[in-house]
């Protein structure tokens, strides 16, 4: 599954990084397809030439909107049924998606960062 999204941003072809700021995925170069992914060649070329383009790639507007992972499903899930706005239902599974994206899993401590953050704090 996901065969042609890039595992690090999910096919966002960004990630929020430190400080939430927003970069362009060093994984794809900000395509957010998999194939891009060649750590080992440095091409100073960043955008592929259009002629790169077959039919899977037409549907690049299949986004990932739901975590791949059980810890992240399970958080996900948690956040959806929260009481939470739907702008920041929206931004914190984003977040656990292109969390899962670049780590692999949901660690323990970005479940509870996570979990805060839908409990409002009073
Ligand atoms: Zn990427």
């Amino acid at each position: 599954m996901n065969g042609d999204t890039c595992a690090v941003c999910g096919g966002e072809g960004r990630i929020k990084g430190a400080w939430n700021r927003t970069t362009s995925c060093p994984a794809c170069h900000g395509s957010g397809r998999r194939g891009d992914m060649e750590p080992l060649i440095r091409d100073v070329t960043k955008t592929k030439p259009s002629h790169h383009i077959n039919a899977n790639e037409k549907k690049a507007d299949k986004k990932q909107t739901w975590p791949s992972t059980s810890e992240g499903v399970a958080l996900a899930t948690q956040v959806r049924d929260s009481g939470c706005p739907d702008e920041t239902k929206d931004r914190l599974i984003r977040e656990i998606i292109e969390y899962e994206g670049s780590h692999g899993l949901c660690t323990k401590t970005f479940s509870r960062k996570v979990r805060k953050q839908i409990r409002p704090t009073t």
